[in-house]
């Protein structure tokens, strides 16, 4: 039907769907939903508008759609062991920006990781809305262990006295010691929220230590590690429940995303599930083997190595950019991104390394000794850049061991 009525956008999708079977995706905030989530998140919910919460609509007609937040919520509290969850954030800024919005006021100070050291945009870069509306102010990773300094963070907060601190990370693979970070915060009267938008999938399976009993605010992605659709989410105590529920809708809402919401709450059950703590044991043992491989090819990983699903490789020694090492890769089909590292003299468009993680390819049930080979790969293709018929060589070997792995596309 989509064939005949539009066949651009048909051909997108197919040409998508290839490019997703037989490429190498190591994009890891990425990652490959069950067919279920697949199918809420194409649902015919997408039709409803449903503004309000469970109960307390402005609109008729929300009977299955009030089920199915309130089990939504229900299963986001049970699997993180919290007092209140607000599944509407349509996505991972929004979510932070609701925790902003619902104690802090335009000009207010925030303390957040540097975007270099790790943090996201949303923890106050200049060009993003939390650097606009508010007094931002940065840690860094420790320039010789590229670790975060506790003590250091603390002389920046007695200094700085912001009002809200914010922990969690898109590239620092360490584990974040939240209850250290909830010290300092109460220590200089601030909030903590906590972003875990990342590893949330290690921490409600008790990899990662959680942040919930710490911090006032914990958000998150439903996409990445927690393998949901694309979709945000806010955990907080119950004395905040209020506030965060008014800022989502009406504060900056209008209707949620009911297909989404759906697909979240089949994501969220399909995570209490024994099989999902072995995949995610899964995910840290392939991190862990691909990070020794490309050690042992002279890759020098920031930090010296990863406890999480992703790692920054630092590029400057091997004579390339993160830019290029990106082109270089996806030419042989294996996608990844450019990302600075801590203190990185290029600019965020070039960037001196490349930010991979397993989480897709995991779930496509690669294995430790898949990583020895893409390890290989990697290497040999930006050993060999010049080289267009090596690269072809090594493309041809990537499309044909990917597509031994299936994704499920409807
Ligand atoms: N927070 C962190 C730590 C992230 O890594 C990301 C996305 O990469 C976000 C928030 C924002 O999520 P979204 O892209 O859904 O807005």
């Amino acid at each position: 039907m989509l064939k005949k009525s539009d066949p651009e956008i048909y051909s997108a999708l197919q040409g998508e769907i290839r490019k997703q079977r037989e490429t190498i995706n190591l994009i890891p905030s990425e990652n490959i939903v069950s067919r279920n989530v697949l199918k809420l998140a194409g649902s015919i919910f997408t039709n409803k508008y449903a503004e309000g919460y469970p109960g307390e609509r402005y609109y008729g007609g929300c009977k299955f759609v009030d089920i199915v937040e309130e089990i939504a919520i229900r299963r986001a509290c049970k699997l993180f062991n919290s007092e209140h969850a607000n599944v509407q954030p349509h996505s991972g800024s929004q979510a932070n920006m609701a925790a902003y919005f619902s104690v802090l006021k335009p000009g207010d100070k925030i303390l957040g990781m540097n975007i270099s050291s790790g943090g996201h945009l949303t923890h106050g870069v200049k060009v993003n809305f939390s650097g606009i509306l508010y007094k931002s102010v940065f840690y860094d990773v420790d320039r010789e262990t590229e670790l975060i300094d506790y003590e250091k963070v603390r002389e920046i907060a007695l200094k700085e006295k912001p009002k809200m601190i914010v922990c969690g990370s898109s590239s620092y693979s360490r584990i974040i010691d939240f209850k250290k970070f909830s010290e300092i915060a109460r220590e200089v009267n601030a909030y903590l929220l906590a972003d875990i938008a990342h590893i949330a999938g290690f921490v409600i399976t008790g990899l990662h230590p959680s942040p919930v009993p710490y911090a006032e605010f914990v958000t998150s992605t439903t996409h990445k590690t927690l393998r949901g659709p694309r979709g945000g989410l806010i955990l907080c105590k119950k004395e905040f429940k209020e506030k965060i529920d008014k800022t989502i809708i009406p504060g900056i809402q209008g209707g949620p995303l009911v297909h989404i919401i759906a697909a979240k709450a089949v994501a969220f059950k399909e995570a209490m599930n024994k099989e999902f703590k072995k995949y995610q044991k899964q995910i840290l043992k392939n991190s862990k083997r691909l990070c020794k491989c490309l050690q042992e090819r002279g890759y020098r990983i920031v930090s010296g190595g990863t406890d999480t699903h992703l790692m920054v490789i630092d590029l400057r020694n091997k004579k390339i950019t993160g830019l290029e090492a990106q082109l270089i890769l996806e030419k042989v089909g294996i996608i990844t991104n450019k990302n600075v590292i801590p203190f990185d003299p290029l600019p965020p468009t070039i960037t001196s390394g490349i930010r991979i993680g397993p989480v897709a390819i995991t779930s496509r049930g690669m294995k430790e000794k898949d990583m020895e080979k893409i390890a290989e790969w990697i290497d040999e293709s930006l050993t060999n850049r010049e080289n267009e018929k090596i690269l072809k060589d090594i493309a041809k070997k990537v499309r044909r061991f990917a597509s031994e792995f299936p994704i499920y596309a409807d």
